[in-house]
C-alpha cells in the first residue's frame, strides 16, 4: 500500500479527540476540497506491505499497553479508501491484534465492506468545499451506532446544507456523533487560535442554538495544540 506518514500525535477531532492516536496516512485522493490541509499526501509517499505497517503502528504504540482502553489507531488519507484492497485486510489484522481502529473517510467511496468494528467518521462535503454532490448516499445504510458524520463548513450556505441534510436523512440517533467543524485557512501558520477559522465558531455556535441542532460542535484540536502550519502532529 502507498503510504505518506505513520505518527503518534493526540487525536484532533471527532469524539476521541485528546486521546494519544497512531495515524496511518494513506497517499492519493481523488477530491479536492478547497480547504484540504493534508495536500502533501496527495502524491508520492513510499510502499508498504501490510506486515510493515503492523509493524510501525506496533513500535509507536504496542498492543499491550497498560491501559483498560485498545490503543487507538486512525486510518486517514487522503483518501483511504482508495486503496479499499490493501485497508480491508489492514483494519482486519489491528482489530485482531486488540487496536480500536478509526477510519477517516470522504463519504465518496463505498463504505459497506468495511468491518463493523471499525468506528467510520464519514464527511458529507458542503457546498464551498467545491466537492458538493460527491457523498454516497448509499452509506447512510452502512453507518454503525458508533460510527461518526462529520460536516466541514465555512459560511452560512454550508450551515444550512448540514442543518437541511440532517433534517432530511435523520442520521440522529444512527450515529454517535454529527459533527459541525468549522474549515481552517489551509495556509495558516504561527497563531494557534480561531483567527484562522474561515467560520467564526462563535458564529457557528450561535446558528446551532438558534436551531436547536442535535449536532457537536467540533474544533480541530491539533491546530490549536501545535503551530497550525505543523505536519506530523
Ligand atoms: S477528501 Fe480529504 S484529503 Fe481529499 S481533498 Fe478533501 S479534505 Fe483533502
Amino acid at each position: 500500500m502507498q503510504i505518506t506518514e505513520i505518527y503518534k500525535s493526540l487525536q484532533g477531532e471527532s469524539t476521541y479527540a485528546g486521546l494519544p492516536c497512531v495515524f496511518i496516512r494513506l497517499t492519493g485522493c481523488n477530491l479536492r476540497c478547497n480547504w484540504c490541509d493534508s495536500e502533501f499526501s496527495f502524491y508520492g509517499g513510499c510502499k508498504m506491505s501490510i506486515e510493515e505497517v503492523l509493524r510501525e503502528v506496533a513500535r509507536l504504540s504496542p498492543p499491550t499497553a497498560v491501559s483498560v482502553a485498545k490503543p487507538l489507531v486512525e486510518i486517514t488519507g487522503g483518501e483511504p479508501m482508495l486503496q479499499e484492497r490493501e485497508v480491508i485486510p489492514l483494519v482486519e489484522q489491528l482489530l485482531a491484534a486488540g487496536y480500536k481502529v478509526l477510519l477517516e473517510t470522504s463519504g465518496e467511496r463505498p463504505l459497506a465492506g468495511v468491518p463493523k468494528e471499525v468506528v467510520k467518521i464519514v464527511d458529507v462535503k458542503c457546498p464551498h468545499s467545491g466537492e458538493a454532490e460527491t457523498f454516497a448516499l448509499g452509506n447512510l445504510a452502512a453507518l454503525e451506532p458508533h460510527d461518526e458524520l462529520k460536516f466541514v463548513l465555512t459560511d452560512r450556505a454550508d450551515y444550512e446544507f448540514a442543518r437541511d441534510f440532517i433534517a432530511q436523512h435523520k442520521p440522529t440517533g444512527r450515529v454517535n456523533a454529527i459533527l459541525f467543524s468549522p474549515a481552517f485557512a489551509k495556509e495558516a501558520s504561527g497563531a494557534r487560535d480561531t483567527s484562522h477559522c474561515l467560520l467564526d465558531p462563535e458564529q457557528l455556535a450561535r446558528w446551532m442554538l438558534a436551531d436547536n441542532l442535535p449536532a457537536r460542535l467540533s474544533l480541530q484540536m491539533h491546530k490549536f495544540i501545535w503551530d497550525p502550519a505543523a505536519k506530523g502532529v
